[in-house]
């Protein structure tokens, strides 16, 4: 009788032992790309080379590398930024992100949560979204999650240094990291059969099987591929910094208004602190990094309590479907020199792949920073791009076999684009002031507000 484990041993042995015979074949007779480069400054050969270290990258890299059906896989991941040393420091990074169950469930897999736990996290057990213009508002709480929490604050530079530390650490033995490594140029295979070239600035030179593009927004893989982009800027900048609280709270629920102009949320980072993400005109942003501190301060308690002319119509209608409004904390001081500014816009390639590449993360999608779901997509990018080059080595085909590169297009695509387009859609439902449109939204969302099995649906999908 065969089994289960001797039939795993034996389809990742032929796998592995067509990518040698590759290996052997593109090393021993290079192809005609490769042939026209100068030796010297070829610095290696790589089955998989990851361009972009930051944290979709580096957590593909760390997926791949603790897949024990790659750990044949000589793997690359190169990043321009220099090798930083991490220290956690008494106060708060203003940039965080709000972390999902999937996200979870992805670094728990990798051992990477522990890590952040050690060092720190906040969860979200509440959610409240409220309109400015008028009474319509809509909350979520862990129930409507299970009993799970809704999300979790996460500094960006304390993940990414939590997943490398789990990059580096000897559970990973087949990945190899060049810091400082600026790529300037990418000759993409039009073959299966042929090299990837990828070239820095420096003239060093790599070759690989497949190139995975994690290269963020501006995607260089992505220009290289030639495939079409389509993109928009929403004409606002997403004002960040670290908020001190007028009183000291529990602190676990996120606050969101949607102003004319844009969102401002707050998100929890302990009891005392929160952190601004306040999306807003361009213009109004350079007027919000450059006021003293005090007036700073002031505008936030202003855009979260302010009153705003209300419309009669839709107060008519939201008298009958009232519910109870739980009030915002206000911030009482910024934390020095913590205020920045980001563009925010949207971006959709219409393929994911091309022969031997693959992209990630903001390479691939970008979302407004609205419903706080830019990285998670990317982590799903991770996931299933992880699980799917797994299979196909398993299966005895090499990493480079295109349906399985077409699957994970079609799979990513599939949940990546409806979430853009309704992202995209809350932008625009609240960015439009007609009064059509305003009695629209705040129906729709005062009754969303009441039914709880689609609340439920929303959580559902905005956690996977
Ligand atoms: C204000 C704001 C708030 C946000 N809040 C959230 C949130 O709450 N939740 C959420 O899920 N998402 C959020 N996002 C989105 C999230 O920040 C992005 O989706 C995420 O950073 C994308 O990660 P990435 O690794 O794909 O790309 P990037 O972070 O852009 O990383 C790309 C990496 O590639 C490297 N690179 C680029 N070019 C080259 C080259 N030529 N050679 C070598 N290396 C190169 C870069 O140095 C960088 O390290 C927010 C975004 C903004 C602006």
């Amino acid at each position: 009788m065969i089994s289960c484990q001797s039939i795993t041993i034996h389809r990742s042995f032929i796998g592995n032992v067509r990518h040698l015979v590759r290996t052997f074949m593109t090393q021993g007779f290079p192809n005609s790309s490769v042939s026209s480069l100068n030796e010297e400054q070829i610095k290696g050969k790589y089955d998989i080379i990851i361009a972009g270290g930051g944290m979709v990258g580096c957590t593909l890299a760390c997926a791949l590398g603790k897949n024990s059906v790659l750990q044949n896989m000589k793997i690359l991941l190169l990043e321009s930024s220099p090798n930083k040393k991490y220290d956690l420091k008494k106060e708060y990074s203003n940039r965080v992100v709000a972390l999902n169950q999937n996200t979870k469930s992805l670094m728990n897999s990798l051992k990477v949560w522990e890590h952040v736990e050690n060092m720190r996290l906040q969860p979200v057990r509440n959610m409240q979204v409220w309109d400015a213009c008028s009474d319509a508002l809509i909350s979520f709480t862990s129930s409507d999650m299970m009993g799970d929490d809704i999300a979790y604050i996460v500094e960006n530079d304390l993940l990414l240094h939590a997943v490398n530390t789990e990059l580096t650490s000897p559970s990973v033995k087949n990945v190899q990291i060049v810091y400082g490594a600026k790529i300037s140029g990418y000759k993409l295979t039009r073959e299966t059969s042929d090299c990837n070239i990828v070239k820095l600035d420096n003239g060093d030179t790599y070759l690989c099987d497949l190139l995975i593009g994690a290269d963020g927004a501006n995607s260089a893989v992505r220009n290289a591929m030639g495939v079409q982009y389509l993109s928009w800027s929403y004409d606002q900048m997403g004002v960040v910094a670290t908020l001190y609280l007028a009183e000291e709270c529990e602190n676990t629920t996120a606050w969101q208004r949607w102003l004319p102009q844009g969102p401002i949320a707050l998100l929890p980072l302990d009891s005392k602190r929160s952190s601004l993400v306040w999306s807003t005109s361009i213009d109004h942003a350079k007027e919000l990094l450059s006021l003293p501190e005090e007036q700073f301060v002031d505008s936030i308690n202003d855009a979260l309590w302010k009153e705003y002319p209300r419309n009669s119509a839709v107060e008519r209608t939201l008298r009958w479907l009232q519910s109870a409004r739980a009030l915002p904390p206000s911030a009482r001081a910024a934390l020095r020199q913590s205020r920045a500014a980001f563009p925010l816009g949207f971006g959709h390639s219409t393929r994911y792949v091309a022969p031997a590449v693959a992209l990630v993360g903001d390479a691939a999608h970008r979302v407004h920073p609205l419903a706080g779901q830019g990285v998670n997509l990317g982590f799903g990018d991770v996931k299933d791009l992880a699980q799917l080059l797994s299979d196909a080595v398993y299966q005895g085909l090499d990493i480079t076999h295109h349906s399985w590169l077409e699957k994970y297009e079609s799979v990513r695509q599939r949940h990546n684009v409806p979430t853009q387009l309704a992202v995209d859609l809350l932008h625009r439902l609240y960015t439009w002031q007609q009064p059509p449109v305003l009695w629209l939204r705040s129906v729709g969302l005062q009754l969303t507000h009441a039914a709880e099995p689609l609340k439920k649906l929303i959580m559902t999908q905005a956690s996977t």
